[in-house]
């Protein structure tokens, strides 16, 4: 039997939407008091100055095998349509006053209005790729459809084969300032994998990712350094709650986190147990 000998880090949260929490000053100090990091995703151009203004000081640079609190400012697919000149402008100042922030997340999502081939969301996704290019961030990608329409849009926009293929380190920096693709809150399948390998991607994997055959079937291939875990906590993540008579509270939440980001853990470790 093959020994896999894998170290999970501290708890890193690569995809998390606190600005859509509520009370998230006070969930990221009971965050931050626990040591749990993560990638603060901003989706819609009300959560930018919230995401900046939330941001922790690089408080776990100095851990082992640790990565470092970031923010990330992007336009999703759900409103490709309502998007204007001014949001770009915005979001291409919040990105350049801060080195460390990703771009996203962007991508394509069937559910809403502009998915079809060339449509609004294709558009905007296009401009968030050349984006983060052009400035050399890693990219968190959303895909409800199809993840090879996907990888055709990042091929085209400029991004190369091989660019950071099995090469990517340990903290979240793009290697080489060679910008990665991160396939949030992955789903797909094996040519999704492969695909991506290829764009020398990241695949952040959640609960979700677990529940489809065919993903499930195609994680043990994805290299480990190449793997991440996220919560892809939102304004729905008090539905967990459900059934209290209170409002949770910041610890309980930040709890919580911590248990989910743990059971995503578990599964991975199970997943690639039997491969
Ligand atoms: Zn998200």
């Amino acid at each position: 039997m093959k020994v896999i000998h894998i170290i999970f880090c501290t708890m890193y949260d690569f995809h998390l939407h606190l600005a859509r929490l509520s009370d998230p000053e006070s969930i990221a100090d009971e965050l931050e008091r626990r040591g749990y990091h993560y990638v603060d995703v901003g989706c819609e151009p009300w959560e930018w100055e919230k995401v900046r203004d939330l941001k922790r000081a690089e408080v776990n640079a100095a851990e082992k095998c640790a990565e470092a609190n970031r923010a990330a400012y992007g336009i999703h697919p759900m409103i490709a349509e309502k998007v204007t000149e001014e949001d770009f402008t915005t979001l291409r100042k919040f990105l350049e006053s801060d080195s460390t922030a990703q771009v996203g997340e962007a991508g394509l999502d069937r559910r809403f209005s502009g998915y079809e081939s060339g449509g609004a969301q294709e558009k905007v996704f296009r401009r968030q790729a050349e984006l983060a290019l052009e400035l050399g961030r890693d990219i968190q990608i959303h895909c409800v459809g199809d993840y090879m329409r996907i990888v055709k849009v990042l091929r085209e926009a400029g991004f190369k084969t091989g660019a950071a293929q099995n090469n990517a380190p340990q903290n979240n920096a793009p290697q080489n300032n060679a910008p990665r693709p991160i396939f949030h809150r992955f789903v797909g399948d094996v040519s999704a994998v492969r695909a991506g390998i290829e764009l020398g991607a990241i695949f952040s994997l959640h609960a979700d990712s677990f529940l489809k055959k065919s993903t499930a079937a195609a994680i043990p291939g994805i290299p480990r350094d190449c793997v991440r875990f996220e919560t892809d906590a939102d304004e729905n993540f008090g539905e967990r709650f459900a059934g209290m008579d209170r409002t949770p509270s910041a610890k309980e939440i930040a709890e919580a986190l911590i248990k989910d980001l743990g059971d995503v853990q578990r599964l991975y470790k199970l997943a690639i147990k039997g491969a």
